[in-house]
């Protein structure tokens, strides 16, 4: 990656950790807003309402907590863009670029097509990036890219959320021949934005891990059917991960909320979880919410979470593995929180202290707009 080894000369690189559980949703919810899950509201894909007791997906932006600073960024005149691999993304993170008096666009590569000048404020987005992309490949994510350097490039946009999508990384682990063309192509995108001038902030929703045997069969551990083997019915498990876009993962991530049956036996079940082979943390709801900054409302009694070669799931029957065509990886928990945060230019000294601490990536517009 020539370019982003450029961008790295004359910028800086380090670490820094994302928001628990590392899902898309909860993560970009917090990267927009600069806000951890407790403020935003955002704990997964999907939660249990336990007004109506339902799985309801959190694709919209009714979910959504608190203002964004791309909304912010628009009321104050800057020309903001967002840009997303994924359509369930664009609707949960625009509010407020609409409003009256206020002209900010967004999209998604995946409807890239659909887009109207009164719905997402651009309407020639195939004419400036090229024909709509399949979802399940990694040209979704370089069209983000350059339709963001198009926007530059056009004066049309000067304050850019561009935010990817993880099928490649999935599917093929980082040194594999499907990553590095993938690499290949979002590179030589970061070289067109730098050479724009663009301030540049890079970082993830979350990592990636192998959650395999040896023989490549994925290692599950499936929660509801220990739980049932064990204290009997009616424990429901709630798979965040879960989404529409079933083809990465089977449903299967490192992290998953149980709602008991008695609540009562929380500690005692809990503790139970904790010594199962491949589990690593076990936090009952309000121990979760205060220690991983979760909203207490949108989580279950247990928080469960596996180690990085290890996923969670309900029960087999809600899991289509059929369409995995290659070894399972996948995210969610602890192992898949510390990402890259990498900047365009080097730090100040008060960025430079905070990015020694404990650095989050949802802070990267603090970064960018204050920290070089
Ligand atoms: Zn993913």
């Amino acid at each position: 990656m020539p370019q982003l080894a450029a961008i790295l000369k004359d910028g800086w690189r380090g670490v820094a950790r994302g928001a628990l559980p590392s899902f898309t949703n909860v993560n970009n919810a917090a990267i927009v807003t600069g806000a951890p899950p407790e403020v935003t509201g955002l704990s997964g894909n999907f939660f249990l309402d336990p007004a109506t007791g339902e799985e309801v997906m959190m694709n919209s932006s009714d979910f959504l907590r608190c203002d964004t600073i791309l909304a912010e960024a628009a009321r104050a005149g800057r020309k903001v863009a967002m840009v997303t691999a994924k359509e369930k993304l664009r609707d949960l993170l625009s509010p407020g670029l609409f409003d009256k008096g206020v002209t900010g666009m967004a999209f998604s590569a995946e409807k890239a097509a659909e887009t109207r000048e009164a719905t997402h404020g651009i309407g020639d987005v195939e004419a400036l990036a090229g024909d709509t992309p399949p979802i399940y490949s990694g040209e979704a994510s370089v069209y983000v890219l350059r339709a963001g350097a198009a926007l530059v490039e056009a004066g049309r946009a000067d304050f850019l959320y561009l935010s990817l999508t993880d099928y490649i990384q999935h599917k093929y682990a980082p040194e594999e021949e499907g990553a590095l063309e993938f690499y290949e192509a979002m590179d030589e995108q970061l070289g067109r934005l730098a050479d724009l001038g663009c301030r540049l902030g890079i970082t993830a929703d979350h990592g990636m891990n192998a959650k395999c045997h040896a023989d490549g069969t994925p290692r599950v551990i499936y929660v509801e059917d220990e739980l049932r083997e064990k204290f009997g019915d009616g424990h429901i498990v709630i798979c965040p991960i879960t989404d529409p876009y079933v083809v990465h993962h089977g449903a299967l991530g490192s992290y998953v909320t149980v709602h008991l049956s008695e609540t009562n036996r929380a500690e005692e079940i809990g503790e139970w979880l904790r010594g199962l082979d491949g589990v690593t943390e076990v936090l009952t709801k309000v121990d979760a919410a205060e220690a991983l900054e979760l909203p207490i409302d949108r989580i279950g009694d247990l928080i469960v979470m596996s180690a990085a070669d290890t996923v969670l799931g309900r029960s087999p029957e809600y899991h289509d593995l059929s369409k995995l065509d290659r070894p399972l990886r996948s995210h969610g928990g602890r192992f898949e929180t510390m990402v890259p945060f990498i900047f365009s230019s080097p730090l100040n000294a008060e960025y430079t202290a905070k990015a020694a601490d404990d650095p989050r990536n949802f802070d990267v517009f603090d970064f960018v707009c204050n920290g070089f």
